[in-house]
């Protein structure tokens, strides 16, 4: 039984009521989390705010950063231990995890070391006049995080904020928030002191409305879907917050005439059974051009054909979807899409052993897919990939940017000049060159544009993301 992180403590929601916390892999639920509400929120916005009056608050930034980096070094100790915690809250293979809990413990080494780099400005300007420009925390910062990669969403939203010294409170999603509450145990232990991070588990509609809607929190991150997304802005619009927006995507893989073909197949399978196609930055769209298109879909096809879901223990292409409720939307998706015509041009497989109640779904592969049709704009979230043949460069920019995302997009092409072209052009946040993924990449700057959301997290970025600046202008004259 998991309670809720406040002030440095464990506690149980105001009302006593818990969720169930159920195994994807099994559809058997093996824990249960607190089920949060608007009293438990209060509890800790207001120790997130005395935080910022006590000890976190007046830490100097290096300070900050040693709490930061031992945390990495805790969570490395534990790294298999967090790693199956990890893969039975979100079903995915024990690999995929593995990786994850690595990503989480290198975005505390990353923000641990550049705690005390954010310098200010200095300003040349009248005569007798000293300008400085300082970089100052928001204070108490809200961050609300999605299921599907619970460790990294911790390390990527919550920890360059404390890098920066505000003071956090994070409401993790219902579907998957074992790790964040574990990182809460090795924060305490590598000295974070009490209410500079505060977590509270429960739904959206109660725990993350009423922490998106509290009158003293200064800052909202959230990562999750558009829709949700638009309620959480007009929340913070009513009392002009900040609001970061990390959205979902339907990111293209563009594979030109005269790509790598071979290194681009293996790319375009991984980045769309990846967690299962649970990824904001999933490669979705399969864009072929026409010279190659029987040659590649062939390629693309045998490798769908020989891939399959299984257990985390499994450790194959994909885990199971996250519950019954994603496993419908998606199912849904490929029912419509055979009702419709669109050719299923391949099918992995489910493994063989798995338990009966998990919410597994083959990689499955369909195309050509019309332009118009929900597969090739809508973000299915599941392993679906659709390909959509296309004829020059003016048709792939075209084509690229037609869905109302804006999140990533890969570019398979030998051309250098035509690399540039189309990176330039993309309306998007990334663009990968002959390589393809944002799964890691700590140290780069990542967001969307369009329904994809706005603000930027990861790297050095996301350090000036969680501060405000403050200009002092100093005569000394006299
Ligand atoms: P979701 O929007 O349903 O939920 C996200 C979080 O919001 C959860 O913690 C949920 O409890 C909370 N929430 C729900 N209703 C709320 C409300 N009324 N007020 C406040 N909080 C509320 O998203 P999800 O299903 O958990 O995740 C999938 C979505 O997240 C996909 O669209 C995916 O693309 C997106 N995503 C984006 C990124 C990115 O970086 N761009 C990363 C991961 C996931």
């Amino acid at each position: 039984m998991q309670s809720h992180f406040i002030g440095g403590e464990w506690v149980a929601s105001s009302t006593g009521q818990t969720l169930p916390v159920l195994d994807p892999s099994t559809g058997l639920a093996f824990d249960e989390i607190a089920r949060g509400t608007a009293a438990d929120v209060d509890r800790a916005v207001a120790a997130a705010r005395a935080a910022l009056d006590g000890p976190w608050g007046r830490m100097t930034a290096t300070e900050r950063g040693r709490i930061l980096s031992k945390m990495s070094e805790l969570i490395l100790a534990r790294h298999e231990e967090l790693s199956l915690l990890e893969a039975r809250d979100t079903g995915k293979p024990m690999s995929q995890a593995r990786n994850d809990i690595t990503v989480a413990a290198r975005y505390c080494e990353y923000y641990g070391g550049a705690a005390d780099k954010l310098h200010g400005e200095q300003i040349p300007y009248l005569n007798d006049f000293h300008v400085v420009v300082l970089h100052e925390p928001y204070g108490v910062t809200a961050h609300i995080l999605p299921w599907n990669y619970p460790a990294q969403m911790f390390g990527r939203s919550v920890v360059p904020a404390l890098a920066v010294g505000n003071a956090t409170v994070l409401k993790p999603s219902e579907d998957a928030c074992l790790t964040p509450l574990a990182f809460c145990r090795i924060a305490a232990e590598a000295g974070l002191p009490a209410g500079a991070l505060n977590v509270v588990t429960g739904l959206g509609e109660e725990a993350g409305h009423a922490l998106t809607h509290h009158g003293d929190i200064n800052f909202i991150s959230f990562t999750g879907s558009p829709e949700v997304g638009t309620m959480v802005q007009k929340a913070g619009a009513e009392r002009t917050l900040k609001v970061v927006l990390e959205l979902g995507g339907k990111s293209p893989q563009i594979v030109f005439d005269d790509a790598n073909l071979e290194r681009a197949a293996t790319f375009v399978i991984k980045a769309i059974t990846q967690n299962a196609g649970q990824t904001c930055s999933a490669g979705s769209r399969l864009m072929v051009q026409r010279g190659v298109h029987d040659r590649f879909v062939a390629m693309v096809v045998e490798k769908f054909r020989q891939s399959a879901a299984g257990t985390p223990a499994m450790d194959r292409d994909c885990g199971p979807l996250i519950n019954a409720a994603q496993q419908r939307r998606v199912q849904g998706y490929v029912d419509r899409a055979i009702a419709s015509g669109i050719p299923l041009l391949a099918q992995g497989v489910v493994a063989e052993g798995v338990p009966e109640g998990g919410f597994y779904m083959p990689p499955t592969l369909f195309g050509p897919v019309p332009r118009d049709h929900a597969l090739a704009c809508e973000e299915v979230f599941g392993p679906v990939l659709a390909i959509i043949p296309f004829d020059d460069e003016e048709d792939a920019v075209r084509l690229a940017n037609a869905t109302d995302f804006g999140l990533i997009a890969g570019i398979w092409t030998a051309d250098g000049g035509r690399q540039i072209r189309m990176a330039r052009r993309m309306k998007c946040g990334q663009v990968y060159l002959n390589c393809y993924g944002a799964g890691g990449g700590v140290e780069l700057p990542f967001g969307g544009v369009k329904k994809s959301g706005h603000g930027r997290e990861k790297g050095f970025m996301a350090m000036e993301e969680f501060c405000t600046v403050k200009t002092v202008v100093q005569y000394y004259g006299s």
